[in-house]
């Protein structure tokens, strides 16, 4: 586990480099334990959204053109603080004509020119279901394609007005078609009030679309002004979760409270990459 002050000295270059961290700035409870596996989640892109889901702390507002420095500085932030793996994620962008696919891949691409032995990991808002900005981004050749769910398909209009259950999944289904090799992984958060049915017919459809790893975490509401947690689900329901999503064939589910999109990121790649 790094201790306080490598944090502080990492928390410094990502700053100097004008990057952002989510384990940083989301205050991550996992951020000890990925920091010491060498996994790191940056977001890219700004840090504002042009959509207001309703579970999500990031801010809504004016956004800036994409940084063509920033692929390049985030290669040697990665560089720098040694990782293993690396997590590049991003706000939506649906003021770009691409969703900000050429950034992203441009981002894998430099981050691979100076890190070879750097596994990538792109966590990808939807690009309104646009199939050739998705390839853009598949043919910089991630190693893990994520777009999360976030919750399941009667809870959407409360939790994501502006996204649709099925464009998500279609973009999974798509990542497996156009490329076998990249691993699909998607996650979604629990407490909003869904029922243990409503999560069984989710992971049927994921299994449905070849999708590789899934995780499951709690809600927690980041203000008042979000959505209210429905239900602290036990730990046994989250093991639960697991057994279930492993039965039906997925490959890889990583289940509990504090679980996050990008925890034990790594562990999940190699665990299914060894199958
Ligand atoms: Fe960062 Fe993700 Fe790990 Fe949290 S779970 S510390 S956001 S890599
Ligand atoms: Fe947050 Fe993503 Fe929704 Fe934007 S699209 S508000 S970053 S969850």
């Amino acid at each position: 586990m790094p201790n306080k002050k490598s944090l502080d000295s990492m928390q410094e270059m990502v700053r100097h480099l004008r990057l952002h961290t989510v384990c940083e700035e989301a205050n991550c409870p996992n951020v000890g334990e990925c920091f010491g596996n060498k996994t790191a989640t940056f977001m890219i892109l700004g840090e504002t959204c042009t959509r207001g889901c309703r579970f999500c702390a990031v801010g809504k507002g004016a956004v800036l053109p994409p940084d063509p420095e920033e692929p390049r500085h985030l290669a040697e932030a990665v560089k720098e603080l040694g990782l293993k793996h690396a997590v590049i994620t991003s706000v939506t962008r649906d003021d770009l004509p691409d969703g900000g696919a050429a950034h992203f891949a441009a981002a894998i691409e430099e981050v691979r020119r100076l890190n070879p032995h750097t596994t990538i990991e792109v966590l990808i808002p939807d690009l309104q279901g646009d199939e050739k900005a998705l390839q853009v981004v598949l043919d910089a050749k991630p190693e893990i394609l994520n777009h999360n769910i976030e919750t399941v398909p009667s809870l959407y209009a409360k939790v994501r007005p502006e996204a649709s259950f099925d464009r998500s999944v279609e973009l999974l289904r798509r990542v497996k078609a156009y490329n076998p090799d990249i691993l699909s992984k998607t996650g979604i958060m629990v407490g909003l009030g869904e029922t243990p049915e409503e999560m069984t017919t989710v992971m049927e459809r994921l299994v449905a679309v070849g999708c590789d790893i899934f995780t499951i975490g709690q809600y927690l509401q980041p203000s008042k002004e979000h959505l209210p947690v429905e239900a602290y689900v036990t730990p046994e329901q989250f093991e639960a979760y697991k057994e279930e999503g492993l039965a039906l064939g997925l490959a890889f589910v990583e289940s509990g409270p504090f679980i996050r999109s990008s925890y034990n990121a790594a562990r999940a790649l190699d665990a299914v990459q060894q199958k």
